[in-house]
C-alpha cells in the first residue's frame, strides 16, 4: 500500500507540473473543486495522494528530520487558527483581481508551494497543513462532514500512541482518560501512516456511524 501511495502521489504530481507548465493551472483547481465534493464522501483524500505540495513535503520532512532541522514548537502567532483562512481569501482576490485588471494569471499555487517546502524545513507537516494551507482551510471544513473516515477499534487499541508520532497533521490522538486513540476526520489526510504502524492493526477504513 505504501509504494501504491507513493506512487499515486506521483503521478498526480507530474499532472500538475504538467497543467502548470503549458498554463492550465484553472483544470488543476477544478480537480481541487471536485476533490472537496470527493471530502464529503471519502475524506481529505485529496491531501493524501493527490496535492502536490503534501507530495514535495514528504521528502522535505525527511530532510528536515535527518539534518535535525525540525523543532516540535509551532509559532505563536499561528496558533489562533485563522491564518490559513486569511490566505485563501488573499489568494482567491490576488487571483482573481490580476486576472480581471492585468489580464495576467499570478502564480498562486507555485507561490503556495514554496511556502510549503520552506514551512516544512522546520516545522513538522503539521503546522504547514493545519494553520497555513489555503487549501487546507477548505478541505477540513469539507472533511468535518465525510461520510468515511479512517477509525480506531477501541477494543484493540492499547494506546501505545505510535500512531500519534507518524501522523502528517495531529489527526490521531490518544485521549489520556481513556487511553485510546481518536481520529478526527477533519483533520485526516486518509493516508495509512497509522495503519501501517498500529501494531494491534486497530485502525480500519470504515463508515462514520457505522
Ligand atoms: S498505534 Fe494502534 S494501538 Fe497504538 S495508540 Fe494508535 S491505534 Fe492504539
Ligand atoms: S496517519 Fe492516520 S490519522 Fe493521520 S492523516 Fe494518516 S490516516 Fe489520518
Amino acid at each position: 500500500m505504501k509504494y501504491f501511495a507513493s506512487i499515486v502521489r506521483i503521478l498526480f504530481l507530474a499532472l500538475f507540473l504538467m497543467l502548470l507548465l503549458n498554463g492550465n493551472v484553472m483544470l488543476w483547481l477544478m480537480l481541487f473543486v471536485i476533490s472537496l465534493f470527493a471530502a464529503l464522501l471519502f475524506g481529505r483524500i485529496y491531501c493524501g495522494y493527490a496535492c502536490p505540495m503534501n507530495t514535495l513535503m514528504l521528502p522535505v520532512e525527511w530532510i528536515s528530520k535527518k539534518f535535525k532541522i525540525q523543532t516540535e514548537s509551532t509559532p505563536k502567532w499561528l496558533k489562533n487558527g485563522y491564518f490559513s483562512w486569511i490566505a485563501l481569501v488573499v489568494s482567491i482576490a490576488v487571483m482573481f483581481l490580476s486576472k480581471r485588471l492585468f489580464h495576467i494569471d499570478l502564480p498562486v499555487l507555485p507561490f503556495w508551494l514554496t511556502v510549503s517546502v520552506i514551512v516544512t524545513l522546520r516545522y513538522r507537516p503539521a503546522v504547514f497543513h493545519n494553520l497555513i494551507c489555503p487549501f487546507g482551510a477548505l478541505q477540513r471544513t469539507f472533511g468535518r462532514f465525510s461520510r468515511a473516515s479512517k477509525s480506531v477499534d477501541h477494543n484493540a487499541c492499547i494506546g501505545c500512541k505510535l500512531c500519534e508520532k507518524v501522523c502528517p497533521s495531529d489527526a490521531i490522538k490518544v485521549i489520556d482518560r481513556k487511553n485510546k486513540a481518536v481520529i478526527n476526520s477533519m483533520l485526516c489526510h486518509q493516508c495509512t501512516n497509522c495503519q501501517e504502524i498500529c501494531p494491534k492493526a486497530a485502525i480500519h477504513y470504515t463508515r462514520i456511524g457505522s
